[in-house]
């Protein structure tokens, strides 16, 4: 837990957006406490009706199960159901500590991590941070001043390694050579929230369909001289378009940049390349859901566990609230 990375971190978190471990194991000391914290996501006001009496209840927690029963007919009401904790067999505690240490660094964790730390196989926490990075996808516009540009990840070494030495042109981006490489544009605005989207391809048509999709008219987009973002202004709207010309090794020209989406570009390659040695390109959006949730609450601290504990409730299914086939083994 004691990493020279996470210490490092934490001094740079103010006082008032620092979540502790102590703080961790003082709100969540139990299963039932983590069952109950769900049970409030849920119902902020408590369970105060039943269904089957069709009147106000009070429930009790029913003992040795993961349920709340109505006092005079005793219906089972299971806060799991719906969410990606209805049919685990691995503990709460384990599922919000997961969910703990991938708000609390910002280069990702690892499946091992968490397997050294707990009980769980590598299995079990590979399956559990699949689920949790599945909570984590946005959908949103960005406006105003936003950059845009597109990185690759995977493919062959020798494709990498001349990226990584900062060859930047037409001949690096994948050809019929290459198809291991997957394209991923990345829309930043600056100072502001990031989105990130593994394509097909890098043709015009993908890109000017992001940029319609993702960013609001009258935006200024920032980008580099890569061809198919010559039709931004076409498509209307009122964008504006400025280049910056990198193969002229013209990188900041007034403010004709892309250092921010550049910066975020490194932050993932850094953390995938680092974290997640080999990503599937099945999987790697879901990975990119993960780097750009918390890029886009980097002033939250690590009250991001927060953020993502409360998505557990806020992405329920709506139809499993009270079913009794629910029930976890
Ligand atoms: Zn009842």
């Amino acid at each position: 837990m004691a990493g020279s990375r996470e210490i490092a971190v934490k001094q740079s978190i103010p006082q008032h957006l620092r979540y502790s471990f102590e703080d961790f194991n003082r709100q969540f000391p139990d299963n039932d406490a983590c069952l109950e914290h769900i049970k409030e996501q849920r119902w902020p006001n408590g369970i105060t009706y039943c269904e089957t009496c069709k009147a106000d209840k009070k429930h009790h927690r029913v003992t040795g199960r993961t349920a709340y029963a109505c006092e005079t007919c005793g219906w089972h009401i299971y806060p799991l159901a719906g969410t990606i904790l209805e049919k685990t067999t691995t503990s709460l505690r384990t599922w919000f500590y997961a969910m703990y240490l991938m708000g609390s660094t910002r280069c990702g964790i690892s499946a091992k991590q968490i397997q050294r730390e707990t009980s769980v196989t590598y299995k079990t926490a590979w399956r559990m941070f699949k689920q949790i990075r599945s909570l984590l996808s946005e959908d949103f516009q960005v406006e105003t001043a936003v950059e845009m540009d597109e990185t690759y990840f995977g493919g062959r070494p020798r494709f990498r390694q001349r990226r990584q030495a900062g060859v930047k042109s037409t001949t690096g981006r994948p050809g019929p050579d290459d198809p291991q490489k997957t394209p991923i544009i990345g829309i930043v605005e600056r100072k502001g929230r990031v989105i990130a989207k593994a394509t097909r391809d890098v043709k015009a048509e993908t890109l000017m369909g992001m940029v319609s999709e993702h960013i609001l008219p009258e935006s200024t987009i920032y980008t580099d001289e890569f061809r198919s973002y010559a039709g931004i202004e076409k498509l209307g709207q009122g964008y504006h378009h400025k280049r910056v010309h990198h193969s002229a090794k013209v990188y900041v020209m007034g403010d004709a940049h892309t250092n921010s989406v550049e910066g975020f570009w490194s932050l993932i390659k850094r953390g995938i390349g680092g974290v997640y040695h080999a990503v599937s390109q099945e999987y790697l959006q879901t990975y990119l859901d993960e780097y750009t949730y918390r890029y886009n609450r980097r002033d939250q601290g690590n009250l991001i566990f927060m953020s993502i504990l409360a998505e557990v409730s806020r992405r329920a299914r709506q139809d499993g609230q009270a079913s009794p086939q629910t029930e976890s083994a």
